[in-house]
């Protein structure tokens, strides 16, 4: 009853706006005008929450290290409980293939023991293109510089908000990525942009990059390939990784 009072009162809205506009002489094009059919979007399977959707290339699964590289040809870290974990020292894994714009998720785990402070504890780092770092680290009640805390865009970008979960928690990240893009002289026709969800909570909302990431002084850019693997950072320190898959936008 409440619905069909409803419907006639839109109806009404409806006859009236369509009467204004003709009365002010604009008649409006029929709405079909402005609805597209086609090209249709491609269907994926969006799978549970966090798991990886049809389209998606898994990166590690849990089980072994095959799409990732060691600083000497083989990774050297640990693959046990269906994670793959830093051996200090073993150095950076870098995927055996290249990527530009991705959308990218990684589940990644501090030490349960705290054991430094600072950026000496539970650090390492999701570095796009192998450039561009989305710090890692254990920031529950761990002051550092705030613009190298978990989920900055290290020493570029804070946080909005500190999203983090405490150490030993498994702790997720979403992220969009878009490539910096140069032109034919090596010049810089658009920088990167990086969005960022840490445990689903908004933290980087599609900021520029000034340049990949340096540890002192300003970063700038140099024209590089469209795409180049994603690098995951032993910072000496055991953090764990599980369930990283990649979207090729
Ligand atoms: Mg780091």
């Amino acid at each position: 009853m409440l619905r069909d009072r409803r419907s006639m009162a839109g109806g009404l809205i409806l006859s009236v706006l369509m009467a204004a506009a003709s009365a002010s002489g604009q008649e409006l094009p029929p709405p079909e005008k402005t609805e597209v059919w086609k090209p249709v979007p491609a269907t994926v399977d969006p799978s549970r929450h966090g798991q990886a959707p049809s389209d998606a290339i898994v990166l590690f699964d849990g089980k072994d290290l095959s799409e990732w590289r060691g600083r000497d040809g083989e990774p050297g870290w640990k693959v046990a409980d269906g994670a793959m974990t830093v051996v200090p020292g073993a150095g950076n894994l870098t995927t055996k293939r290249g990527f530009g714009d991705v959308q990218l998720h990684v589940e990644w785990r501090t030490p349960a023991e705290i054991v430094g402070e600072s950026q000496g504890r539970g650090n390492s780092g999701v570095f796009l293109m192998g450039l561009y770092e989305v710090q890692v680290l254990d920031s529950w009640q761990n002051p550092t510089y705030v613009n190298g805390q978990a989920a900055s865009v290290y020493k570029q970008h804070v946080p909005l908000v500190n999203a983090s979960r405490g150490p030993g928690e498994w702790q997720t990240y979403d992220i969009i990525f878009t490539a910096p893009r140069f032109d034919a002289d090596g010049g810089l026709e658009s920088p990167a942009t990086v969005t960022v969800l840490h445990n689903g909570v908004l933290v980087q909302n599609h900021v520029k990059l000034e340049g990949p990431t340096v540890f002192r002084g300003a970063p700038r850019y140099e024209a590089h390939a469209d795409r180049l693997p994603l690098m995951l950072q032993d910072h000496r320190n055991e953090v764990s990784y599980r369930n990283i898959w990649i979207r090729e936008l």
